[in-house]
């Protein structure tokens, strides 16, 4: 573990009396002293590399050139540099040895200094060198990949559509195991790629890489495995039902026997990661005809704004890249969605292609959650190096936050932009919900995924035990079988892109799920007093005070307090369970006299 916790308490107590001035007589240590003059340093170059940095990568991604991939390739290069820093990384580990003379928001300006510094530590050039090159050789791999179905290439939008679309099983199979060939080519890069992200984690001290990765949270590995198994072991009643009515009812649908498990080639999505289109719930989609796409990114603005929030700044809409490219214009942009914090102060953009349906209201909601968050703490008080969430899931959390409230009926109602007489079957939307987004989720991002790489990480699985301990943990979490058996020969796990290029990170998303269901549920109960399941955000002040004062502390404070603080709780499933509760008593009579699970 890289912070004393109890310790990281009793300094806030004294950083803060020290702030309000009750010991404005007493002079800071010499090492305080030091570690400030650094810090001011570190800080201003960190912003000003930051913001070259994102002005590059932000042109390479609207307006995607090989001059334009260059320049941002040269600018990475030069940030990473920076960060990496041997000088930095000594200064900033000296003053760490003596923390005791410093001040809270010092010791987290130093770990957040050292925790950019571990992503490319220049005390071993060499070391670092030879990840980049590996990373960029998988990257490669993985983007340029063809996937090919009977001896014919198919695209990956092709096997998503097939597996939306297909009722016939044999050609479900065929589909399925075409979209598991990438994890063969990607096996000897990802073997590699361990040794060499282990070999930077221990270069910082730490014990491999995965425990790198969970020192953002301040937690250690194990910390990390069970908070993600307690998540799971709340929601397991729950999810054993989803299961088994899911079972029934594509059983039902493919006319076959009611498997044990289900046949991972049944479910729409490759990974079983969600399972939507199951539900025939009522689609949204007719209440936009007729919309336009600045109504969509206008309605997510007011929806802040009617929070209390201030309107988005002029360069957002004038520096912005909102609309897809217009048909016959040749330049070519990244068409995922994202939002940028150009300059780690007011310049804020967000690249999207809006159309006017639901999914673009939804993502334009969440996108917009990045922006507030940057803007809400981009403040002197917050030094650069602090500019950021108070965990990697916080951010995700609110921008899912708002996209889970923008969704709402009552508030769509109060938008006008389904009608006041429409009346939605509930069950269907809660259930239809719990599948595609909430439930299935967990057990693929807090089981398979975190226990899968924490082991390939921290306890060095041979590799040619990686495959049957992937299958071994979809079948534990999941309640999921492969279409036909999987040999060592595959490697199922690297068909998930995360896996190769964002690696031991997957618990950040359960997290920002479970986080987000908290809040709302403080939000419904205590200041809306309405059902979680169906309220209006609307021009609620109390609203945006509750979420801002948590938005303005970037990552000045441990996540576990802000959330303590704000919510009342620790971090728990609690919520979410109470959320998709009314499904439970449904479920359970859809269910009866059928055997629950799969062991
Ligand atoms: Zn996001």
């Amino acid at each position: 573990m890289h912070q004393c916790f109890i310790r990281i308490k009793l300094f806030l107590a004294a950083s803060v009396a020290f702030a309000t001035g009750a010991f404005c007589a007493a002079a800071p240590s010499p090492i305080q002293e030091r570690a400030d003059r650094f810090l001011s340093l570190v800080n201003a170059s960190y912003q000003a590399l930051y913001t070259v940095n994102s002005e590059a990568q932000w042109l390479a991604a609207t307006d995607v050139t090989p001059a334009h991939d260059a320049a941002s390739e040269v600018a990475g290069k030069a940030y990473a540099a920076f960060n990496g820093n041997p000088a930095i990384i000594t200064e900033a580990k000296y003053l760490l040895s003596h923390r005791a003379e410093l001040n809270e928001l010092t010791v987290r300006e130093l770990e957040h200094a050292l925790l950019n510094a571990a992503e490319g530590p220049m005390t071993n050039p060499q070391l670092v060198a030879d990840r980049v090159a590996a990373e960029t050789a998988q990257a490669s791999i993985l983007n340029s990949f063809e996937f090919k179905l009977h001896g014919q290439p198919i695209t990956v939008n092709q096997i998503d559509n097939l597996l939306e679309s297909s009722t016939d099983l044999a050609e479900r199979q065929g589909v399925w195991l075409a979209s598991k060939e990438s994890g063969k080519a990607l096996k000897g890069g990802l073997i590699k790629l361990r040794g060499l992200r282990n070999g930077v984690a221990q270069e910082m001290g730490y014990h491999d890489y995965f425990e790198l990765e969970v020192a953002s949270y301040g937690m250690t590995t194990e910390e990390m495995v069970k908070l993600n198994d307690d998540f799971m072991r709340v929601l397991r009643p729950l999810y054993l039902q989803l299961h088994t009515w899911v079972k029934y009812k594509l059983a039902e649908k493919y006319h076959q026997p009611v498997p044990k498990l289900i046949p991972a080639h049944w479910i729409n999505n490759r990974w079983s990661q969600e399972w939507s289109g199951i539900v025939e719930a009522a689609s949204l989609d007719p209440f936009f005809k007729g919309r336009t796409p600045e109504f969509v990114i206008k309605s997510a603005e007011m929806f802040y704004t009617g929070l209390g929030f201030a309107p988005l700044p002029a360069s957002f809409w004038k520096k912005s890249d909102l609309y897809p490219v217009p048909p016959g214009d040749p330049r070519k942009k990244n068409t995922h969605a994202s939002c940028w914090h150009i300059d780690l102060n007011t310049d804020i953009r967000s690249l999207q292609s809006i159309e006017a349906n639901p999914q673009w209201f939804e993502t334009a909601h969440h996108e917009l959650g990045h922006g507030y968050y940057f803007m809400s703490y981009s403040r002197p008080e917050v030094p650069p190096l602090l500019r950021t969430g108070a965990n990697p899931a916080f951010h995700e959390g609110f921008g899912e936050l708002i996209a889970l409230a923008s969704g709402q009926v009552p508030y769509l109602k109060s938008l006008g932009v389904i009608p006041a007489d429409f009346k939605p079957d509930e069950t269907a939307f809660l259930l239809d919900n719990a599948l595609a987004a909430g439930i299935p989720f967990m057990y693929w991002s807090s089981g398979v995924m975190t226990h899968w790489e924490a082991d390939i990480y921290a306890k060095n699985l041979p590799a040619d035990q990686w495959n049957a301990r992937w299958w071994k943990y979809v079948r534990e979490f999941q309640g999921i079988e492969p279409a036909v058996a999987r040999g060592e020969e595959w490697c199922d796990a690297a068909t998930k892109t995360h896996i190769n290029d964002n690696p031991a990170y997957y618990y950040s998303y359960a997290i920002a799920e479970v986080f987000k269901h908290q809040l709302h549920a403080y939000i419904a109960k205590n200041i809306l007093h309405q059902p979680p399941q169906s309220c209006n955000y609307a021009n609620n002040k109390e609203v945006g005070d509750f979420l801002r004062q948590i938005m303005v502390k970037g990552a000045t404070e441990d996540w576990r307090k802000v959330l303590k603080e704000a919510t009342g709780e620790e971090l728990s499933t609690r919520a979410m369970l109470e959320y998709y509760q009314p499904l439970m008593s449904w479920l359970q009579e859809q269910n009866k006299g059928r055997p629950i699970g799969w062991e």
